[in-house]
């Protein structure tokens, strides 16, 4: 164990010295996770963690039908996406089949910052206008286009102040805290209307209007009732169009619901995937209107080498295979039902849990110092996490505020480790941290 520790510590030092340090990583002293299984991790001293964080494994970790599917076909093939094969037809084809009948054309790449950074390019080609609209409190990735409509001070503090003038925001759509609150939170629609129409009055109409359909960033928080129906009418009202980023809560995590979306009602014109998509590997997705599609021809081809690629597009399809054969939907509805009526009822015994938003294995627990104030208990939620580790259960905060645990696990989530978790935090809660 001791020489163990001190490779471990090595690995550390060296990690240091050839990986940039500004990328995130988990705690100050990681463990060194090596394997997993479903929804544990396994580190290099053979201990499990229970893997309540990690959205993209939507299938668990070390799926054997994936790994199987993947090994067969780099053996057979793998190239750049040049070429034509079955496997990216019958992706494609899968992804429509998923969605509203209008939304008919995919383009196949490989993250969900490229997937926003497209949808966006499409809309400038479609509209040939520039302006957009996102709300606060959002991340759309890091390529230009999407780390510029990424407004969460979270990752960058500067994200408000720096953004190029074609964005503008609107308030984040926060039914917990904000300017609008519970059921007044049905006005933050009507005043990002206003400002749609108010850019349009001043000669910037917009291009597009761009949001997470269910606030993942948030801290995985629905949007107020009727939010997107009346922010999507007024957005087509001046002729922009509406990109739903699904990269986080699509894919059927929201138990109730396969696309964040449809919790609202509405038909998006453009659709970003990513993360669950590739169960981790490389792979996301724009998916949209015939007529948008086409409009890319005035800015020349789209190739992306990788994107749809024999390899990418057999993990697509393997995954949309096993969450329909292993009703992974199913799962998410009636495990994070349970989980969450777990986590209600600790908040009647914790002060410090402010709310619990969220649906099916989306779920968030809010920490607040006062009810009242609802001041954020964002160094406690830090030291929570870190105990909640050393308890065997990785989870880390989200929110600009950081005080927010998220909670979206793997699918495959049983009804016994839900409670190990709930058992944990309510430990955590109960003899401090
Ligand atoms: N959109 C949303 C809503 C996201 O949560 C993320 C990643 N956190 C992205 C886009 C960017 O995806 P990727 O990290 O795959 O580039």
């Amino acid at each position: 164990d001791a020489q163990q520790a001190v490779a471990e510590t090595e690995l550390l030092e060296r990690r240091e010295h050839s990986f940039a340090t500004v990328q995130e990583h988990y705690f100050e002293t990681p463990p060194q996770i090596e394997r997993g299984w479903r929804h544990h991790l396994v580190d290099t001293r053979g201990r499990g963690y229970l893997d309540m964080l990690n959205n993209v494994t939507i299938l668990g970790h070390g799926h054997p039908g994936l790994g199987e599917a993947v090994h067969r076909q780099w053996q057979r093939l793998n190239t750049n996406s040049r070429f034509h094969y079955a496997s990216v037809v019958e992706l494609s084809e899968r992804l429509t089949g998923l969605l509203p009948a209008e939304l008919d054309t995919v383009f196949l790449v490989n993250s969900g910052s490229e997937a926003v950074d497209l949808a966006l390019r499409l809309a400038w080609a479609a509209t040939g206008r520039q302006d957009v609209v996102a709300v606060e409190e959002a991340y759309h990735g890091w390529t230009y286009a999407s780390d510029a409509v990424s407004t969460s001070i979270a990752d960058n503090p500067n994200a408000l102040a720096s953004r190029p003038p074609w964005v503008h925001t609107v308030a984040a759509p926060n039914s917990y805290r904000g300017r609008h609150r519970g059921p007044q939170s049905r006005r933050y629609a009507p005043e990002a209307a206003a400002r749609i129409r108010e850019l349009a009055d001043q000669g910037r109409p917009l291009a597009a209007f761009v949001c997470e359909p269910y606030y993942g960033n948030a801290g995985g928080m629905a949007l107020p009732d009727g939010y997107l129906r009346q922010v999507y009418e007024a957005t087509r009202d001046v002729g922009g169009l509406c990109v739903a980023d699904e990269v986080q809560v699509g894919y059927g995590r929201l138990g109730s619901h396969f696309w964040g979306f449809e919790q609202q009602g509405v038909v998006p014109d453009i659709v970003t995937v990513a993360k669950a998509m590739g169960n981790g590997h490389p792979l996301g997705a724009v998916i949209t209107r015939r007529d948008i599609a086409d409009a890319y021809r005035t800015q020349g081809y789209f190739f992306s080498s990788a994107g749809g690629s024999p390899v990418s597009s057999v993990v697509g399809l393997t995954v949309l295979d096993a969450l329909r054969d292993e009703d992974l939907q199913t799962n998410a509805r009636e495990i994070g039902a349970h989980l969450k009526d777990r986590l209600l009822e600790l908040a009647e015994r914790h002060a410090l849990i402010g709310a619990v938003h969220g649906s099916g294995l989306y779920l968030g627990v809010e920490f607040v110092r006062d009810r009242e104030s609802l001041e954020p208990a964002t160094e406690e939620t830090a030291a929570i996490c870190d105990r909640l580790r050393e308890l065997g259960v990785i989870v880390q905060p989200t929110s600009d505020r950081q005080c927010v645990l998220k909670i979206k696990p793997p699918l495959c989530l049983t009804r016994r480790s839900a409670d190990v978790f709930a058992d944990a935090l309510d430990d955590v809660l109960t003899h401090g941290w």
